[in-house]
């Protein structure tokens, strides 16, 4: 699922019918304005993704992990766990399944690294966090760590327990009630990926490896970042619903080990989701 609640969406479609009778580009431009939700409960289909003609995160993609924790909320090691995962993705089966989705000139997402991290115990604006301050908090690491825009590079901001995100100003999209995570971008080449807290909202992959909170939002964060490769300005590759890479296979795991993990990457354990596959036409968590 890209985008929206039905009411919206709806209402919408009624706004753009009207619309298309003056202008008929205004569909168009549409799906670049709303972000990529990741849904607490999904129903994809079986079809392939197909590729849009957009930019990927092409070679290796820089992440920045923005902790924007007040009042240091969090549990003990979530921070480093996360940092940790970063370091681990890289070169796994999962992150190469990126590699089969290519760009008209033939680049495709092949690897990541976790370029710097910052915790910013600055306060909150407000409550519960919309995404307007989530893109002002990008902006504002970006200043205070001297980071750039690039397509190569993506800001994940996490957020401490209990503290609630909406994306719109009716809180009727937040993680609270709709969604665990998103990825988003603004300006032309700012992308990112806003990260409530999975463990404070109902997004729990039914294990915990790594006896932390911090694997909750792991599992969300792969979701994110996989997505994010494929798709960074949301007109990449999707299906023909609009489902990427992540959401059509939203909430399927693989055999847990002992630990509860499904995945295990330098020696550390993890549970995350797996990635839809053209290959093989199914979810995997190793790809071609
Ligand atoms: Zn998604």
């Amino acid at each position: 699922m890209r985008k929206r609640t039905i009411p919206f969406y709806l209402a919408s479609i009624l706004l753009l019918a009207a619309v298309a009778l003056i202008s008929t580009r205004t569909f168009a431009a549409s799906p670049h304005q709303a972000p990529h939700f990741f849904l607490k409960h999904t129903s994809p289909t079986a079809s392939n993704l197909a590729y849009h003609g957009g930019p990927e995160m092409t070679g290796t993609a820089n992440v920045y992990a923005i902790f924007w924790e007040p009042t240091n909320n969090v549990q003990v090691n979530y921070n480093s766990l996360i940092q940790r995962y970063f370091g681990d993705v890289n070169g796994s089966g999962l992150y190469h399944n990126n590699t089969q989705y290519h760009t008209s000139a033939g680049k495709d997402p092949s690897a990541e690294h976790l370029a710097a991290s910052w915790v910013d115990n600055g306060s909150y604006p407000e409550s519960p966090l919309l995404d307007s301050d989530i893109q002002n908090e990008v902006s504002h690491a970006q200043q205070a760590k001297g980071w750039s825009s690039s397509p190569n590079n993506i800001f994940f901001v996490f957020l401490q327990a209990n503290e609630n995100l909406c994306f719109d100003n009716s809180h009727s999209q937040c993680a609270s009630n709709y969604f665990c995570a998103y990825h988003s971008y603004f300006g032309s080449t700012t992308i990112y990926a806003a990260m409530p807290y999975a463990a404070s909202f109902s997004c729990n992959p039914g294990s915990s490896p790594n006896k932390n909170d911090a694997d909750q939002t792991i599992n969300v964060t792969s979701h994110e970042q996989m997505e994010a490769a494929t798709d960074p300005l949301l007109n990449a590759w999707y299906d023909s619903s609009g489902n990427e890479i992540g959401d059509k296979c939203a909430w399927k795991f693989g055999t847990r080990n002992a630990s509860g993990g499904d995945v295990t990457w330098n020696g550390h354990s993890y549970i995350v989701q797996k990635e839809w596959d053209n290959h093989k036409i199914n979810c995997v968590l190793t790809g071609p």
